[in-house]
């Protein structure tokens, strides 16, 4: 069962591309601002290439939202700056209360995350009492703070197999491809919230099919926020440090990877020897919006992470009442 109005997301301006010693001359600068402020860098797994080297190199980290949140508790800076979409600022601050958080940009969101408003799902919660509210990672700290458990899809399959066991009837939110997808591998009853990630919906069965048929010994890597018939044809379903876990083991040459480009920059590292394919996302004369690249993520650039430290308003707030209430189900994921 599914609730919510389809939501049309309006994208951000693709970003202007830079020449080789602008991006030089940047990455230089940022690596001194970030030393100078005591701050780390901690990028998401999609964000640009550029991003992601500048992390490293800085001495910060690349990973997914809870990764990049944990990595920023236990770092001794005492500001971190999140490259990555708005829930993850919001998730590093809850875990980091006590440190300043700045993203290169707070208009950086998510279409999970802007599918699913606070007093609509508060609503929804109010229909169905006798449900345990369990919601994905990729949503704002008002909506996590309704929530019983917050999870992220490495661990979502067993967290609802558990609940499961003990009898309890699942309201989940926001993603319906990963909703369904738990509900398969679980047998749970859950009640799922219809929202869904601009990337992974696109990617489509028929081309991903003809794909396959052009490179017949390659492994197919899926995200389980992609479409139902999608994960069907994959080899392994996974959540983004999964999905580079698998590419690291397998034995084929060629992998077709379901999810965000941007994760190309570290799967590859980890498996230099594969030869990395993005799975289709238009099939015949259809378009594709995002083209397996979150425009919101894709905000995160060199120029605005140079201006960090002076930009007036992108520092992530969060009411400390609000992190009180949201960090109970956030710790749960561990
Ligand atoms: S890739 Fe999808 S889930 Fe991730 S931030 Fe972008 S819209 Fe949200």
């Amino acid at each position: 069962m599914l609730l919510n109005a389809k939501l049309d997301f309006p994208f951000p301006k693709p970003p202007a591309q830079l020449k080789a010693d602008q991006k030089q001359q940047l990455m230089a600068q940022c690596t001194q601002q970030l030393k100078l402020n005591n701050a780390v860098l901690i990028a998401h797994y999609y964000t640009d290439p550029d991003i992601q080297q500048l992390a490293e190199e800085s001495g910060g980290f690349v990973g997914d939202s809870l990764e990049m949140a944990k990595f920023g508790a236990n770092h001794p800076a005492t500001t971190l700056v999140v490259a990555g979409v708005k829930f993850m600022g919001e998730t590093s601050k809850m875990l980091s209360p006590s440190k300043r958080v700045l993203m290169p940009t707070l208009e950086a969101t998510c279409s999970l995350d802007l599918g699913c408003p606070e007093q609509e799902f508060a609503e929804f919660i109010k229909q169905h009492p006798n449900r345990t509210v369990v919601v994905y990672a990729n949503t704002s700290a008002a909506v996590k703070a309704l929530a019983d458990w917050v999870i992220t899809s490495s661990i979502a399959v067993n967290v609802i197999q558990h609940l499961h066991a003990k009898g309890d009837k699942i309201l989940w939110a926001p993603d319906k491809h990963l909703g369904s997808y738990i509900q398969k591998q679980t047998g749970a009853d859950m009640l799922l919230w219809d929202g869904h990630c601009v990337v992974h919906d696109e990617f489509k069965y028929k081309a991903l099919q003809q794909t396959m048929a052009f490179y017949p010994d390659a492994e197919v890597l899926v995200h389980p926020e992609s479409p139902d018939n999608v994960i069907q044809l994959a080899s392994h379903v996974g959540s983004t440090s999964q999905l580079i876990q698998s590419a690291q083991n397998s034995t084929a040459k060629q992998i077709i990877v379901a999810t965000d480009q941007g994760i190309f920059y570290k799967m590859q590292k980890a498996a230099p020897d594969k030869e990395l394919i993005i799975a289709p996302t238009a099939g015949e004369g259809a378009t594709c919006r995002s083209c397996a690249q979150c425009p919101w993520m894709k905000m995160n650039q060199l120029v605005n992470l140079e201006q960090v430290f002076l930009q007036p308003d992108n520092e992530i707030k969060v009411a400390p009442k609000l992190i009180e209430k949201s960090f109970s189900p956030v710790k749960k994921d561990g």
